[in-house]
């Protein structure tokens, strides 16, 4: 059995993009300094809308297997190579966006058992025994959903982690500071003429955003090959993300800013008085 390394971080998202989008930075950084990074994914995203014409026919299943390609092409351009789809991939369905019909399809994950999901979670804890855990808050970040799903059952799998024995020291919720967020649109403003986008996205539309008090940890990849890394993955989930760097698009073609620092709020504990720059700092080197 080879020995696994010293920081394992694991982080559970809802669909394949997500995790490049918030935390493509941060996996590169640690999968470059020899941490084990394990992403679990809890839907394929066949749901979503295609943005490329050329591959608008894909739909369902189809796009579900293609988006699998575009995960694991992010994953080699972020240097991570254990990707997991949680209960294997097509066990939970995509829910679409909150209030469709969507919703009540009894294969989506919306509609997953909790217990039953996060049992299936567990055996990733179990195996991988990470210290730190990155997800997103109550709300998903905003109100996806899946992504309200994808927060329960990682917040649930945590509370079983803890009670068999293995115990996840830190969880963070993806977060981003509202000042960062103003100034960043405030350019994108200027910027928006010279972009292949008609219009920009606003402060409201981004997922996470909180006072800057709440933020206990700053990864700053700016200008390094760790930013260079996030931009790629991004570009990988072509059917999903446009990107035009410093800024890209989904599929509602809204211009919004590349954020090449990722920020965090750590759940059940209040921020330091000053950020950290590490999401293992302080935790004691573990078996
Ligand atoms: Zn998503």
């Amino acid at each position: 059995m080879t020995e696994q390394p010293t920081r394992r971080l694991l982080l559970v998202h809802a669909h394949p993009d997500d995790e490049s989008i918030n935390n493509g930075a941060t996996m590169a950084r640690y999968a470059a300094e020899g941490a084990q990074v394990t992403l679990v994914t809890c839907t394929l995203g066949e749901r979503g809308e295609v943005i490329p014409p050329g591959l608008a026919h894909l739909g369902g299943a189809a796009l579900g297997q293609h988006r699998l390609g575009e995960l694991r092409a992010a994953m080699s351009a972020l240097g991570v190579d254990d990707v997991r789809l949680l209960g294997g991939p097509g066990r939970f369905a995509d829910s679409g966006m909150m209030g469709l019909a969507d919703n009540d399809d009894p294969g989506c994950f919306w509609q997953a058992d909790v217990d039953e999901a996060a049992a299936l979670l567990l055996d990733v804890i179990r195996e991988v025994r990470p210290q730190v855990l990155v997800t997103y808050d109550p709300d998903g970040g905003y109100g996806h959903p899946d992504h309200i799903q994808a927060h329960r059952v990682a917040t649930r799998a945590a509370a079983l982690a803890a009670e068999a024995g293995c115990p996840i020291a830190r969880t963070y919720w993806n977060r981003l500071p509202r000042p960062v967020a103003a100034a960043a649109f405030a350019r994108l403003d200027q910027d928006l003429p010279g972009l292949p986008f008609p219009e920009a996205a606003t402060v409201d539309d981004l997922p996470g955003v909180v006072d800057d008090e709440r933020i206990a940890v700053e990864i700053t990849a700016d200008g390094t090959p760790y930013a260079a890394a996030k931009a790629a993955a991004m570009r990988a989930h072509a059917t999903q993300i446009e990107v035009a760097e410093p800024y890209f698009a989904l599929s509602n073609h809204l211009a919004q800013p590349l954020f090449t620092t990722e920020y965090y709020e750590l759940v059940g504990a209040p921020a330091p008085a000053a950020r950290a720059t590490d999401l293992f700092a302080g935790i004691e080197e573990a078996s």
